[in-house]
């Protein structure tokens, strides 16, 4: 029977990766779907048309294939937040705790300008450490946060929980 395409078949299930215990969402059946991937960045583009944004920024590195072809089709720029090291310019940073130890995340200083209406972009919503980060990075700029958007939530790690107050919004949800 067919119906409207249903993107969570084409999220495979890796248990044990990478670690024991964890259940990884692996998001590359869908990339290699011309119909799955073109769906899964019609239903964003469709959610955030007509919302103002002006900037959508994409995390490294999976927040890039979905950030870059969504701000061409909401006629935005695109701005990469990078791991420590990665930009060339003038950078703000943020420090962020991960299971075991830290991570810095990085974006130009001139990225944002202040008030900017940006549409945040990741693949895939687990605790929202990395999020967070992201977020942190853009309001030091001055940019105004109008949407946090994912391919897949992780409902049961509530990373949610710690994005209140935000619009949050995800295509897939465990
Ligand atoms: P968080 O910081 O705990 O929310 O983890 C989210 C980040 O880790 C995202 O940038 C994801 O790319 C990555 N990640 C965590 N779990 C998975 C998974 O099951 N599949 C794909 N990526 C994951």
């Amino acid at each position: 029977a067919s119906g409207p395409l249903r993107l969570e078949d084409w999220i495979r299930d890796i248990p044990d990766f990478p670690q024991k215990g964890v259940l990884f969402r692996d998001i590359t059946p869908l990339l290699q779907n011309p119909e799955a991937f073109r769906a899964a960045i019609d239903r964003l583009a469709a959610h955030y048309s007509g919302a103002g944004i002006q900037t959508v920024v994409g995390v490294e590195s999976r927040g890039f294939i979905f950030a870059a072809p969504l701000a061409y089709l909401l006629g935005c720029g695109f701005v990469p937040v990078r791991k420590f090291g990665k930009l060339p310019a003038k950078t703000v940073s943020v420090e962020y705790a991960l299971e075991y130890g830290t991570n810095i995340v990085e974006m130009h200083t001139d990225a944002i300008k202040p008030g900017e209406r940006v549409l945040i972009v990741d693949d895939l919503l687990a605790t929202g450490g990395t999020v967070s980060a992201a977020m942190e990075l853009v309001e030091k700029l001055g940019g105004h946060i109008a949407g946090i958007a994912f391919l897949v939530e992780l409902t049961y790690l509530k990373g949610r929980e710690r994005l209140k107050g935000y619009d949050v919004f995800a295509l897939i949800k465990y």
